[in-house]
């Protein structure tokens, strides 16, 4: 295979784009691919203050890279969940998400789940039915908050996640078998701000993570190799697992279903979620001021209010 620009023995061979390219125009390629699709979706410019998830694995650390040298004014926020019972795996996390920003002189503000609420995400899922039944579901809605929090406390104008192309298209199909149009009406790459909530866009949609991981790779960067403990129960894993035996067989496979999903977005083809933003409007969590879809306490309040 040899790199379509130059010629020279190609890095990586991209079959869902039938594109190879060598490590120097990969290093390229990615962060112009994306800084397009920034610009198509309106997620942010160079004006705008951004807050970027990170989580100290691959994905992250490629995205807010790519956003450093595009020259976005970026800061960093790492939670610090307490899982650290069979394996370091949140300490050491925060480890490489630190050693990141340090060497690029960037900003990364932690927030610990334990020092903030007195209760790790283990300690929360072994305390709640829904995290007995399903920790990510409760991880999901930890992070959600503390995200948003510390993005409409920072003054940020927008929220960014790592989210890629497998995660999009596995969320996608667990959304689509189970008709769930209320999540199917969310799925765009950038959700608007809405009254007490930042605008979240995804810059990484559209890159699976064979991509962010190459590209990490090839630029050197040094990110966690564990999994969480709790992903090997994850569901996505089967959707994804699933997701990758068509996509050998049929390259582009996700990207194809993403995109055709977007277009079924844009179309009008699910609900515009307008009446909730409407009650959203109307009611806030009486403990920390979020709205709440529910009246009352909000989701997360109901977890750490006894
Ligand atoms: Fe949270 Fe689940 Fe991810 Fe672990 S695998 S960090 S519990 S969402
Ligand atoms: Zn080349
Ligand atoms: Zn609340």
């Amino acid at each position: 295979m040899r790199c379509r620009t130059c010629g020279k023995k190609a890095a990586i061979n991209m079959r869902h784009h039938r594109l190879s390219l060598c490590s120097e125009h990969f290093l390229e390629w990615l962060p112009a691919q994306t800084n397009r699709f920034i610009q198509k979706h309106v997620m942010f410019d160079k004006t705008d203050r951004v807050l970027i998830a990170v989580s100290g694995g691959k994905d992250s650390l490629a995205l807010w890279d790519i956003l450093w040298r595009l020259g976005y004014q970026t800061e960093g926020l790492y939670i610090d969940l307490g899982i650290d019972e069979s394996i370091t795996y949140s300490s050491r996390s925060q480890e490489f998400a630190q050693s990141f920003a340090d060497e690029r002189g960037l900003k990364l503000h932690i927030a610990s789940l334990n020092s903030e609420y007195h209760e790790t995400l283990p300690e929360m899922a072994m305390r709640t039915k829904r995290g007995r039944d399903n920790p990510c579901s409760l991880c999901g809605l930890v992070k959600r908050h503390i995200l948003n929090n510390t993005a409409v406390n920072g003054g940020f104008d927008t929220l960014v996640t790592a989210h890629n192309l497998d995660d999009e298209a596995a969320i996608l199909l667990a959304n689509t078998l189970e008709w769930s149009l209320e999540h199917l009406s969310r799925g765009q790459p950038v959700l608007p701000s809405r009254p007490g909530f930042k605008r979240k866009v995804k810059p990484f949609a559209r890159t699976c993570e064979f991509e962010s991981a190459a590209y990490s790779f090839l630029r050197g960067i040094k990110w966690m190799p564990d999994e969480c403990p709790f992903s090997k129960d994850s569901k996505q894993l089967y959707y994804k697992a699933y997701l990758n035996e068509w996509e050998a067989s049929m390259p582009g496979t996700k990207l194809r279903f993403y995109n055709t999903y977007l277009k079924a977005l844009e179309s009008g083809a699910f609900p515009d979620g307008q009446e909730e933003v409407q009650v959203l409007e109307a009611q806030r969590c009486p403990n920390c001021g979020q709205p709440t879809i529910t009246g009352g306490l909000c989701a997360f309040c109901r977890l750490i209010v006894p």
